[in-house]
């Protein structure tokens, strides 16, 4: 049977096509033909250029089934445009996307090339730098998402350095923009915004978790997973089981399957976690959402309609278009108005391991725009532990959910913020060290939705523009929302003494040391209350409890990448 090669040879260009056709450059996380430029013109009259690039799956020990994702995606989309009748010139190459189409366009006779802005921070620096080094590009708005940026300062201003940002006010905004679950009279169906106060139930197998269906790999993904396999095999995670999405077909068809089946339920157990059913009703679309496969506008029109039949209850259909309409939006300009997190006004961390590298060229004699922005509000700076390499520590909710990333490079919000944050963030690890590991271990990790969920909202490393807290809790909060500490060898009730859970007095410990920078936070009062009528015999017991776990966590040998 023929491989991708000899396939997508056949939709090469001939001389013809380079001059009569429109062409556009696809980048890696916009595969989308349903808004942006290919839809400007028939697909008879559109050639696409798609670049596979090593330099970028090196750049990082990315998760194998985050490249094979990615990259069979990046396949499929090819072959499906080539089907429908473009022009497809798929090359590879080991240098960066930008540097490849710098040597490819005068090399094919290219034209200026069309390209919808992309996402990722990381690639449009690397497109600038094409520019400069000569590229002919045009680059045209990115429609895929739902606000501009005018959205954004229209409800905050100018971006400030210093200021708070509110999601709230962000998501009624787009609320009332969109019109979505709003009444005629302006008001919010249900009468209020935000139903998230509803939707904090542990699960204890209320009702059946329905399975989801299985994507059988094709020829084409499976070629991708034995490449994946033989050239990246020292990489993070496994491709094991891969089975995930990788034409618009099946994309469709698990969007189809959330909507009908999990959505409903999505609302109450929302930030339930188990250690037997790891997915609970999470959709799990964040990687194709951020891919461009399934659209944002696509998913809040039919949830929306849904709910509008009583298909769907309230709490649910609101709760996931808070997430879509709001959260990713507001992530994405936080991202772009701090530059990636470089225009904060907050104490740096020194930065042990670059990644940059000469596939990624700075322009000459100015600081590396590549080099991963560093706060660290609270002067967290400790090396990440091997815990996170899936290192089995003992602590039963950190090994279950390290496990289930290593296995399928993907876990729910809370575990990320409740369980993986948490235990970082109170052990003082460096913040950056843990973005740049979810930003690899993860297949929906990109830079600006992994730098703002992880140096803003889960570690306060930004120092309070993206969250108004520090997401922290000690041992009552995971046993409360899992079934993780069941089987624990620790006893989630106890703070100190032989057999004590580690986040306790890592908790207590936590508020202590930085109450200079949280000590008179509105929303933390009520611990800090706590943590004052605490006898300086509970604080030595407590101390000598949380330098005991985090030497525990730092014992261990880090495995190589
Ligand atoms: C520490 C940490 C790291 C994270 N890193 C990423 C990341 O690298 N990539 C990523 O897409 N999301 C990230 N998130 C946000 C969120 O956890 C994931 O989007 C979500 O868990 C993906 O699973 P799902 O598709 O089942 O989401 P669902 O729970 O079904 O939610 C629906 C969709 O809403 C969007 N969404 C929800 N919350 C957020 C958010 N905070 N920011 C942006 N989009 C959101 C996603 O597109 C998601 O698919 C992170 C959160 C935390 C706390
Ligand atoms: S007892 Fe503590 S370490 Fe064990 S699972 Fe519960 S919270 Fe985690």
């Amino acid at each position: 049977m023929q491989g991708f090669q000899g396939r997508i040879r056949e939709a090469e260009p001939t001389k013809s096509d380079l001059h009569n056709r429109r062409w556009i450059y696809v980048p890696y996380d916009r595969f989308t033909e349903r808004t942006g430029p290919l839809t400007d013109q028939p697909a008879k009259d559109t050639g696409i250029v798609i670049v596979e690039s090593t330099a970028k799956a090196h750049r990082r020990p990315y998760h194998k089934k985050k490249l094979v994702l990615l990259i069979a995606n990046m396949r499929h989309f090819a072959l499906e445009q080539a089907e429908r009748g473009c022009s497809v010139l798929y090359h590879f190459s080991p240098k960066s996307h930008g540097q490849a189409l710098v040597a490819l366009q005068p090399e094919r006779g290219l034209p200026e090339l069309t390209m919808m802005r992309p996402a990722e921070r990381e690639l449009r620096l690397d497109m600038a730098q094409a520019v400069r080094d000569g590229l002919k590009l045009n680059e045209v708005p990115d429609t895929t998402w739902l606000s501009t940026v005018e959205d954004f300062t229209g409800v905050f201003g100018a971006y400030k350095a210093g200021k708070s940002y509110v999601m709230d006010r962000f998501y009624r905004h787009m609320r009332e923009k969109t019109g979505i679950l709003m009444q005629r009279s302006k008001k919010p169906v249900g009468g209020k915004f935000s139903f998230d106060t509803d939707n904090r139930s542990p699960f204890k197998n209320e009702v059946a978790v329905p399975i989801p269906p299985v994507y059988e790999p094709d020829a084409i993904t499976r070629e991708v997973i034995a490449y994946i396999d033989k050239e990246y095999a020292h990489h993070f995670g496994t491709t094991e089981g891969f089975n995930l999405p990788t034409t618009q077909k099946d994309c469709d068809a698990m969007w189809k399957f959330v909507g009908k089946k999990l959505l409903p339920m999505f609302g109450p157990f929302e930030d339930a976690m188990r250690d037997d059913q790891p997915h609970l009703f999470h959709s799990r679309m964040s990687a194709l959402i951020n891919l461009g496969r399934l659209l944002p506008a696509d998913l809040l029109r039919e949830v929306a309609a849904q709910a509008d039949k009583g298909e769907l209850p309230l709490a649910s259909a609101e709760g996931f278009i808070r997430q879509i309409l709001g959260w990713r939006e507001f992530m994405r300009h936080i991202h772009e108005q701090t530059d990636g997190y470089r225009l904060l006004d907050i104490a740096q961390e020194k930065r042990r391991k670059p990644v940059h590298d000469k596939a990624y060229p700075a322009p000459s004699g100015k600081p590396d725009p590549y080099a991963g922005a560093t706060p660290s509000a609270l002067g967290a700076h400790l090396p990440l532990p091997a815990v996170y390499w899936g290192v089995k520590s003992g602590l039963r909710c950190m090994d279950t959910v390290v496990e289930q990333v290593v296995h399928e490079g993907w876990s729910h919000h809370i575990t990320r913020l409740m369980v993986l944050s948490n235990l970082a963030t109170l052990c003082g690890f460096s913040p950056r060290e843990l973005t740049d590991w979810f930003w690899f271990a993860y297949v929906d990790a990109y830079d600006w939705v992994v730098e703002t969920n992880v140096l803003g909202m889960a570690t306060y490393a930004d120092g309070g523009v993206t969250a108004t807290k520090p997401y922290v809790s000690g041992a009552a909060y995971i046993n409360r929302m899992s079934n993780y500490c069941r089987r624990c060898q620790y006893d989630p009730k106890k703070a100190t003494g032989e057999g004590s859970c580690p986040f306790t007095a890592l908790y207590w410990t936590f508020l202590e040391r930085n109450e200079k920078v949280l000590g008179s936070n509105f929303r933390l009062q009520m611990p800090y209350v706590t943590l004052r009528k605490k006898s300086k015999d509970e604080m030595r017991a407590l101390r000598e409890r949380a330098d005991e776990a985090i030497a525990h966590l730092r014992s261990f040998k880090l495995p190589e990448y």
